[in-house]
């Protein structure tokens, strides 16, 4: 990866001695917000390998999470074609815009896209990702009455017992040719091998690079 000094060098800096940065989910590819980083922000991005930027209402470095918790871990930084803006890609810890949602983009002014396509702003799987997160969040803080957490309490055996069955019921209702039926019980396993990576302390991203590794393996025939 590029030093510092030289890529401080490649960026083309405006008038105030900023550039925007575009904060874009690692996993998701959700873009997150827009901010700006001046000279000293891009060095402690790089630095500390969590997001700063440069408050232009405030005038002062402004290290995101730093009061509300909800911080950013850069992934990877990148620059565009001209040098004139700065694409973070982070895992980030809670919602990245200080309204609460989770991209500061929740507010649509004009859509032209298909019905199906409108249900999920571009990512198919975004709800898996979702998902990771919720069950990370109940692991960690176990609110009582949710399912989630009673899985947790009882533990592997019991998550493992539902594993089981949901692949069961998968398989009964496949062998049905009920697709209703399917469509139910897949998602219940879905959501239940999720509960087991989390358990275990395996991350989806894992499952994917594993994925990925296979499918770009060059086969002979
Ligand atoms: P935080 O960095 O999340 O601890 O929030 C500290 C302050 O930074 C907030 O009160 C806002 O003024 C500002 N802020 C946080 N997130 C954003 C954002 N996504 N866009 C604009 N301002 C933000
Ligand atoms: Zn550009
Ligand atoms: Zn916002």
């Amino acid at each position: 990866s590029l030093p510092l000094e030289a890529l401080v060098q490649e960026i083309k800096w405006d008038a105030h001695g900023l550039v925007p940065a575009i904060v874009q989910d690692e996993s998701s590819k959700e873009v997150l917000m827009l901010a700006y980083m001046n000279r000293e922000s891009l060095g402690k991005s790089v630095e500390t390998g969590q997001t700063w930027f440069w408050s232009r209402s405030r005038s002062e470095l402004w290290n995101k999470g730093a009061t509300s918790g909800n911080t950013q871990q850069i992934r990877a930084l990148r620059y565009d074609c001209d040098g004139d803006t700065l694409l973070v890609e982070v895992d980030r810890q809670g919602p990245a815009c200080h309204t609460g949602e989770d991209t500061c983009f929740f507010r649509t002014a004009a859509q032209n896209s298909s019905p199906e396509q409108r249900t999920n702003s571009g990512n198919r799987f975004a709800v898996l990702d979702e998902l990771e997160r919720l069950i990370g969040d109940r692991y960690a803080e176990r609110p009582e009455g949710a399912y989630t957490t009673y899985l947790f309490d009882k533990g592997i055996d019991k998550i493992l017992k539902k594993v089981g069955e949901e692949t069961t019921e998968s398989i009964i209702a496949a062998k049905n040719g009920d697709n209703d039926e399917l469509r139910y019980e897949v998602s219940d396993l879905i959501y239940h091998l999720l509960v087991l990576l989390r358990e275990r302390n395996l991350p989806l991203d894992d499952i994917m690079r594993e994925l990925e590794r296979r499918h770009e393996r060059p086969r002979r025939d």
